[in-house]
C-alpha cells in the first residue's frame, strides 16, 4: 500500500476553519441532492415533449427554474466558504513558515539558496491554498455527485448500473498510474524552477560583477542550461498529462457505446423504458463532469506533495541556536565582556578559533586585525550568538551568554557592517530597523549624532524618504552614517563595528569618523579594524591568526615588542600611514 499521506500534516492547520468548512459541506449536500432530481425532469420534460402537453411542460420549466435557482444559491456558499476557508490556511502557513525561519540559525541561511526558500513561502504554500481548496470544494462534491448519481441509475436499471461500474474502476487504477508518473515529473521540475530562480537571484544581484568581467555570455549559459532541464521535465509532465485525458476520454467513449448495446437490450426485454433510459442517460452524463474533476484533482494534490515536502521541510529544522527553556532576560549591561577558553568549529573537527581567553572592560575598545580568514567576524558573531560556541563560555557582565534570551542579548549588541544595506522602505524606518514605533524625535537624534541628519533633511522627503532597492541611491558614506544612525538609536552597551575596506572620499570619511567617535565612547567596542587610525584609537589591540589571538596590546606596545603585528603593520598599514 502506499505510505501516509503527507497531507495528513494539514489537519492541525485545517481543523481550526472546521466550522466553515462544514457549513460549505451542508451546502454541498443542497447542491448535490438536485442532481438525480434533475435527471429524473429530464426524462418526464422528454415525456410532456413527446405527448405534447403544453401546461405540464410549462409546470417542469417553472420547477427547473426554481431548483436552479436554489442550487446556484447552495454552490455560491459552498464556493465562497470554501474559498475563505482554503485561502486562510494557506496564510496561517505562510506565516508560521516566515515567522520559523526567522528563528532559524545563520548556518541554516548559509546552506539554503534564497531564491528556493522564497520559492517555497510563495509558490508552494499558494499551491498548498490550491490543493485544500480543491479539495473541499471541488473533490469532496464530485465524489458525493457521483455516489448520489450512481445511486439513481441503480435505482433506474441495475444491470446496466453494474456495466458502467466495470469501466470506472479501470480508470481508477490507470488514473492511479499516470498520477505516480506526474508526481515524479513534478517534483523534478518544481526543483528545476527553484534552481532556476536561485540562479536568477545570485546573478542579478552580482549583475555589477557580471559586466565587469564581461561574463554575460557565461551567465546566460548557465542560465538557459537550467532552464532547458526545467522545459524538459516540465514538457515530460505534459505529455503524460496529455497521455491521461487521452486515455480516460477513450474509456469513457467506450463505456457509452457498450451503453447504448446494452440499453437496446434491457428494453427489448421489457425491463427499461424509453423515457426513464432518457433520464438514465442524463445521469451518465452527470458522471462525466465529476470523474473529470477527480482526475485533475487527483493530480493536483500528487503535485500538492511535493510541495508539502518543501514547507514541512523547513518546519522540521530545529534552529539551532535558541532560548533555553529558562533563559533569562540580559539585564542591563556595563558591558564586561570575557571569553573563556573559546573553541569553535563551524564544521566538525575543523576549529576556527582556538584558545581564545580575555576579559575586555566595559567601555575598553577592542580593535580585531588580522588576515582574512583569521576568524576575527567569527569572533564576534560568537558574542551575539549568531552560533554557539564548540567549547569554553562568554559571559557579559559575568553571565553566561548561553543563558539569556537571543532577544535581550541582541538589543544590547549594535552593530554596524562592512555592507551597509538599506531596505525598502523609508529613511526613518530604516534607522528604527527592527522596531515596530517609530519614535521621530528619537531617529532625528540618533541621525544628529550620526552627522546623517543634514543630508537626511536635504532629501525631497526627509526621513520619509524612501530608500533600499526601489529608493533613492545614497552614497556608500551616507548608507554608513545610517547604519551608525541604527546603532545609535539602540543605545546599546556593546558595539560591534566592521569597518568598511573601501575607502570613501575625504569629506565622507571625515563626517564618518567622527560620527563613530561619537558613538565608541562609553561603550564597549569591537572593531574589525581596516584602518591604521582606528587601530591607534583602540585601548586594545588582538593580532589575530589562524583562529588564535597571538599578540595583544596598545599600538606602541605591540610595535616595541617588533613582532607579528609590526610586521603586518607594515605590510598593511604603510600606505596608509605615508597618505
Ligand atoms: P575574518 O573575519 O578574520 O576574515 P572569518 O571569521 O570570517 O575570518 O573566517 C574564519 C574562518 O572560518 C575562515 O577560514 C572561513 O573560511 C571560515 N568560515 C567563516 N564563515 C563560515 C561558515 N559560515 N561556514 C564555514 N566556515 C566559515
Amino acid at each position: 500500500m502506499q505510505k501516509k499521506s503527507h497531507y495528513w500534516l494539514l489537519v492541525p492547520y485545517i481543523r481550526p476553519y472546521s466550522r466553515t468548512i462544514f457549513t460549505a459541506f451542508l451546502c454541498t449536500l443542497v447542491f448535490t441532492v438536485f442532481w438525480p432530481i434533475l435527471a429524473w425532469l429530464v426524462g418526464q420534460m422528454a415525456k410532456y415533449i413527446s405527448a405534447g402537453d403544453v401546461r405540464a411542460i410549462a409546470v417542469l420549466a417553472g420547477v427547473a427554474a426554481a431548483i436552479f435557482l436554489v442550487r446556484g444559491a447552495a454552490q455560491y456558499g459552498q464556493d465562497s466558504l470554501m474559498a475563505k476557508a482554503a485561502l486562510t490556511v494557506a496564510l496561517d502557513l505562510r506565516k508560521q513558515v516566515y515567522t520559523h525561519l526567522q528563528k532559524l540559525s545563520l548556518s541554516y541561511f548559509e546552506a539554503s539558496k534564497t531564491g528556493d526558500l522564497s520559492y517555497r513561502l510563495t509558490e508552494d504554500i499558494d499551491r498548498i491554498g490550491e490543493v485544500v481548496n480543491k479539495f473541499f470544494h471541488d473533490f469532496v462534491p464530485s465524489v458525493l455527485q457521483l455516489v448520489v448519481v450512481f445511486g439513481f441509475m441503480f435505482y433506474v436499471n441495475w444491470y446496466l448500473t453494474l456495466a458502467v461500474s466495470i469501466v470506472a474502476p479501470l480508470m481508477g487504477v490507470l488514473i492511479g498510474f499516470f498520477g505516480e508518473q506526474l508526481l515524479k515529473f513534478s517534483r523534478r521540475s518544481q526543483n528545476r524552477i527553484s534552481n532556476l530562480s536561485s540562479l536568477l537571484t545570485e546573478g542579478l544581484s552580482a549583475i555589477r560583477l557580471v559586466k565587469a568581467f564581461a561574463a554575460e555570455d557565461y551567465q546566460v549559459e548557465l542560465f538557459m542550461e537550467e532552464a532547458h532541464q526545467h522545459r524538459r521535465s516540465q514538457f515530460l509532465a505534459e505529455k503524460v498529462k496529455a497521455l491521461q485525458f487521452v486515455v480516460v476520454g477513450f474509456l469513457e467513449a467506450m463505456g457509452v457505446i457498450v451503453l447504448f448495446l446494452l440499453a437496446g437490450w434491457q428494453i427489448s426485454e421489457g425491463n427499461l423504458t424509453g423515457i426513464s433510459f432518457i433520464s438514465y442517460l442524463t445521469a451518465v452524463a452527470m458522471l462525466i463532469d465529476p470523474i473529470t474533476h477527480i482526475t485533475s484533482d487527483y493530480n493536483l494534490f500528487k503535485q500538492g506533495e511535493a510541495s508539502i515536502d518543501r514547507i514541512f521541510e523547513i518546519l522540521s529544522v530545529q534552529p539551532l541556536v535558541e532560548d533555553k527553556v529558562d533563559a533569562i532576560a540580559l539585564p542591563k549591561v556595563t558591558g564586561k565582556v570575557e571569553y573563556q577558553n573559546i573553541l569553535f568549529e563551524y564544521l566538525p573537527n575543523k576549529p576556527v578559533l582556538k584558545n581564545i581567553n580575555f576579559i575586555a572592560k566595559s567601555g575598553e575598545m577592542i580593535a580585531l586585525v588580522g588576515t582574512s580568514g583569521a576568524g576575527k567576524s567569527t569572533l564576534v558573531n560568537l558574542l551575539m550568538r549568531l552560533y554557539n560556541t564548540t567549547e569554553g563560555k562568554i559571559l557579559i557582565d559575568g553571565i553566561n551568554v548561553e543563558d539569556v534570551t537571543l532577544k535581550s542579548l541582541r538589543e544590547q549588541i549594535a552593530i554596524v557592517p562592512q555592507d551597509n544595506i538599506l531596505f525598502s522602505g523609508t529613511i526613518a524606518q530604516n534607522i528604527a530597523f527592527g522596531k515596530t514605533d517609530l519614535d521621530l524625535p528619537a531617529i532625528e537624534a540618533a541621525a544628529k549624532i550620526a552627522n546623517a541628519h543634514q543630508f537626511i533633511t536635504e532629501l525631497s522627503q526627509g526621513y520619509h524618504t524612501y530608500v533600499g532597492e526601489r529608493g533613492v541611491n545614497l552614497s556608500g558614506g551616507q548608507r554608513q552614517r545610517i547604519a551608525i544612525a541604527r546603532a545609535i538609536l539602540r543605545n546599546p552597551g556593546i558595539l560591534i563595528l566592521d569597518e568598511a575596506t573601501s575607502a570613501l572620499d575625504s569629506e565622507s570619511e571625515a563626517l564618518v569618523q567622527e560620527a563613530l567617535d561619537r558613538i565608541t565612547q562609553e561603550r564597549t567596542v569591537f572593531v574589525i579594524a581596516h584602518r591604521l587610525a582606528t587601530v591607534r584609537r583602540a585601548d586594545r589591540i588582538f593580532v589575530m591568526e589562524k583562529g588564535q589571538i597571538i599578540e595583544s596590546g596598545t599600538h606602541e606596545e605591540l610595535i616595541a615588542e617588533n613582532g607579528r603585528y609590526a610586521k603586518f603593520h607594515a605590510q598593511q598599514f604603510s600606505m596608509q600611514a605615508q597618505s
